[in-house]
């Protein structure tokens, strides 16, 4: 951390994915040691661009969200367009300020905010004060006895549950808020009625503790919300990690656990910051040598939720119509697309990279990496989902299939799980032809797991 205590006239706080005044180490700092204090986002049409229509909104909502606590506090949010390399200086240049901003782990982000860092040097502006406030701990915190960041998450975990917090720079100082308001932010159709800011979040969170006890029970049923539903928060950081962590505590199982998807989402983090290559690269090398199928109609199929696997299909279909996806069903349509399909984990990364609101290269390489086995502490690559089980299993009603999937929302019992097991008679009543109203399924189950065992061997050397 480079923040020092040296007062300036003017300071301009370059919001990210910090999207909060409150428990913001860069907005503290800035406000406690400046007069007057800008508060910038900086909207890089490329990557908005590349964000699908529900983070667009979430983004939209949560600006809006920003720029209303702002006002209230006689600021504005300032909104500038274009690239921040050329944006950053020319801003600073005008205001004569100091740049403080909250750093981020992707390798993208990285490469950014050094070209900042140089373009700002090249005009001879002060160097920007950085500060960590998107994770718990931030990296190069949580090592083992050796020095090192664990491969495996567990000793992670315990390493991560002890360490000392790094003193944040703490509560908001007395600058004053700028008032300016740049350029008008676009319209996104949808974005007025999401719920946006840090005072929608934290009234999440408060709904989210009525719950929190029962998590370890609750949080792999996709048909309930039985799970928190913050990654989006973390994700904008209209919510703190830390403050959630402490809001939580530690004081029953199912907070422990809740606590413990927290040490995850740290680990994922800090694995990219330190192996920025597993962006594109299995972690172990080893599995890039897979031959994917990589069938462009069934990658389709995946995609729309037309593959004739009712779990993955109302999974694909959730997260193209809302952005949200159950953390269940990730699992089970990643291990369907990689397995079943022998397609190459990098596609459905993107999907869900494109469509996610929570979408976070970190927890989505991370995550997509431990589905294909590929990863550090990633499942086996022998052990393949068997999705007639998975949805039998966490979907025990069928709920969560007939809302995402209506046209199988007649299908009554265990049909709804497998209907070309059904008996014709049910599949009639129902409305249901197979191969016309809804898909056959696109793979034979059995057959498909022999193909990418024997694919997954010959990578690794093992026939
Ligand atoms: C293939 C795949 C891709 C994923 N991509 C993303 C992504 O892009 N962004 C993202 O935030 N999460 C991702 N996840 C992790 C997880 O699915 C989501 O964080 C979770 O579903 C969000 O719902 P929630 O907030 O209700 O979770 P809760 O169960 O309430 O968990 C609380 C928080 O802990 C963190 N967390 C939970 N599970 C994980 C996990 N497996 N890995 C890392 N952190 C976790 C998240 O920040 C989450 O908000 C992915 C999982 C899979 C299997």
């Amino acid at each position: 951390m480079t923040t020092s205590p040296a007062r300036s006239k003017h300071a301009i706080v370059w919001f990210r994915r910090d999207l909060r005044l409150l428990e913001n180490p860069a907005w503290s700092a800035a406000t406690a040691t400046s007069d007057e204090v800008t508060a910038l986002f900086v909207l890089d049409p490329t990557l908005f661009n590349a964000a699908g229509p529900f983070r667009q909104q979430a983004l939209i909502a949560h600006l809006h969200g920003l720029d209303d606590m702002l006002r209230e506090r006689d600021g504005r949010l300032r909104i500038e367009h274009g690239d921040p390399v050329d944006v950053l200086p020319r801003v600073v240049a005008e205001l004569n300020a100091v740049t403080h901003w909250n750093t981020d782990t992707t390798p993208y982000a990285t490469r950014r905010d050094q070209a900042v860092t140089r373009a700002l040097a090249s005009t001879n502006a002060a160097e920007p004060r950085t500060h960590w406030g998107t994770l718990v701990h931030e990296p190069g915190r949580v090592l083992t006895g050796k020095g090192t960041l664990s491969k495996v998450f567990t000793p992670f975990a315990k390493v991560w549950d002890r360490t000392e917090l790094t003193p944040w720079v703490e509560g908001v100082g007395d600058g004053r808020i700028a008032d300016e308001h740049g350029a008008p932010l676009p319209q996104v159709v949808g974005a007025e009625d999401f719920p946006g800011g840090e005072v929608a979040a934290r009234a999440r969170v408060g709904e989210f503790l009525d719950r929190v006890d029962d998590y370890p029970e609750l949080r792999d049923l996709p048909a309930i919300d039985g799970t928190s539903l913050l990654s989006g928060d973390l994700r904008f950081g209209t919510l703190s990690p830390r403050e959630l962590m402490h809001v939580v505590g530690d004081s029953t199982d199912g907070r422990r656990a809740f606590v413990r998807q927290l040490a995850w989402r740290d680990w994922y983090a800090h694995l990219l910051w330190q192996t920025p290559g597993m962006v594109r690269a299995a972690i172990k090398p080893e599995y890039d040598n897979v031959a994917w199928r990589n069938d462009p109609d069934e990658y389709d199929a995946w995609k729309r939720g037309r593959t004739g696997f009712p779990i993955v299909d109302a999974g694909m279909r959730q997260l193209w119509k809302t952005g949200f996806m159950h953390n269940r069903v990730r699992m089970i349509v990643g291990s369907f697309l990689v397995k079943d399909l022998l397609i190459d984990w990098r596609w459905g990364e993107r999907w869900f990279r494109h469509l996610l609101i929570d979408a976070d290269v970190s927890q989505n390489v991370g995550n997509w990496q431990w589905v294909a086995g590929c990863g550090t502490d990633a499942a086996p690559y022998f052990r393949v989902f068997n999705p007639w089980t998975q949805s039998r299993k966490f979907d025990p009603r069928g709920d969560y299939i007939r809302r995402w999937v209506p046209e199988l929302a007649g299908l009554r019992g265990d049909a709804v799980h497998e209907p070309a097991k059904a008996a014709p008679l049910d599949l009639a009543g129902a409305g249901v032809v197979l191969g016309d109203t809804y898909p056959l399924p696109i793979v034979d189950h059995a057959l498909a797991r022999d193909r990418v065992l024997h694919a997954y061997k010959r990578a690794l050397g093992k026939t």
